[in-house]
């Protein structure tokens, strides 16, 4: 696989004029953090091809996404929780690791066969994660029975995942694919990367044992309603032939992002829940499992319907999500779905958002 250098993620990949754009943004940052503490960790629960396990997730502090640095995508506001300086020492991270496992200890009755874990970037990059914390934490884990990775596809590579796959760990890369549509993930995303190292990426996941696990992006900016329910179905079917989960999650409103300055001037409304339950309904029969994840559900930065049932179809997503079932929709109604079915039909991209 490439190696890709600073100069070749500033210049010549996305778009010159979102880069501009998300680096003034991203410049306006103030917050630090500490190496020695995790950006972030949670136990939950979570659908993989081998049964329903509690879950633990981690988000590691390493120095940031190296795009995010280059200008980054439109949505993404993960680099302003990065720590100063750029990288963190092997020592750190383990400490980070350790915060944890005390937090599993306290929250959990038992140990979580899943770990999670994400960092806002690649944690398959080595300049994020060196190959002694990799292999450390591997080690770690190791009484696990799955383990899921963060990582664009670049920095996918099957010694780096056979760390985990020797260690008999159920090993998947979650790959931030954000829509299997070239032109969108260029033009409304700002990610680099084509559906080829996609593909490429998990041919090479395939060749170590490992899975892959695709994160799709429902409504970046730019897109309809309509267009973004659409760019969803196809991406869920064309993603299911190479990832044995798919979970597509909806955009939200995140501080120090492009998306951010759209929605303050009323140009970004983030997706209703209807359309997310819209999707999932229709691609039910896809070859993989799909989940949904909506983040903020109910509120005006997150993806929302009309107020009075969000929560009833957040929660018909997170049944949808365990039993895969469609038929969770059809229990759900209000008479906001009529406004929704009217923007759906009526909105275009050049006269958005029709409703509030
Ligand atoms: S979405 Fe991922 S690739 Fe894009 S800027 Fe954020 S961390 Fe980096
Ligand atoms: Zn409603």
């Amino acid at each position: 696989m490439s190696e890709p250098s600073p100069d070749v993620y500033e210049r010549g990949r996305g778009m010159d004029a979102h880069n501009k754009v998300m680096r003034e943004i991203r410049g306006l940052k103030e917050k630090h953090y500490d190496p020695h503490e995790p950006t972030r960790v949670w136990i939950d629960e979570d659908n993989t091809p081998s049964g329903v396990y509690q879950s633990l997730t981690i988000i590691l502090n390493t120095g940031g996404c190296r795009w995010a640095r280059a200008g980054g995508c439109t949505m993404c506001g993960y680099v302003a929780e990065s720590v100063e300086g750029g990288t963190v020492e092997h020592e750190a991270l383990m400490d980070q690791i350790q915060v944890c496992l005390d937090h599993e200890e306290e929250n959990a009755e038992e140990k979580s066969p899943l770990i999670k874990i994400y960092t806002s970037g690649s944690f398959l990059d080595e300049r994020e994660v060196p190959a002694e914390t990799r292999k450390a934490i591997a080690e770690t884990f190791s009484d696990r029975t799955r383990m899921v990775v963060e990582s664009l596809p670049d920095f996918v590579d099957r010694e780096k995942l056979d760390d985990f796959v020797s260690e008999d760990l159920e090993t998947d890369v979650a790959v931030g694919l954000e829509t299997a549509t070239d032109r969108v993930r260029r033009d409304c995303v700002n990610k680099y990367f084509a559906f080829d190292d996609f593909i490429a990426a998990s041919e090479e996941a395939d060749a170590a044992g490992a899975g892959i696990k695709a994160y799709l992006l429902m409504k970046p900016p730019f897109l309809s309603e309509s267009e973004a329910i659409e760019d969803m179905k196809s991406s869920v079917r064309r993603c299911a032939e190479y990832a044995h989960t798919v979970s597509m999650n909806p955009c939200n409103v995140q501080r120090y992002t492009m998306v951010d300055e759209l929605h303050f001037r009323g140009g970004y409304r983030p997706p209703w829940l209807w359309s997310v339950a819209e999707v999932l309904r229709d691609t039910a029969d896809a070859d993989a499992i799909v989940v949904s994840d909506p983040v903020g559900h109910g509120s005006e930065r997150g993806p929302h319907n009309c107020g009075e049932c969000d929560d009833l179809v957040q929660k018909a997503i997170k049944d949808f999500d365990i039993r895969q079932d469609p038929s969770v929709f059809e229990q759900v109604d209000c008479d906001c779905k009529g406004t929704w079915r009217a923007v759906v039909e009526e909105e275009t991209s050049y006269a958005m958002p029709l409703a509030k």
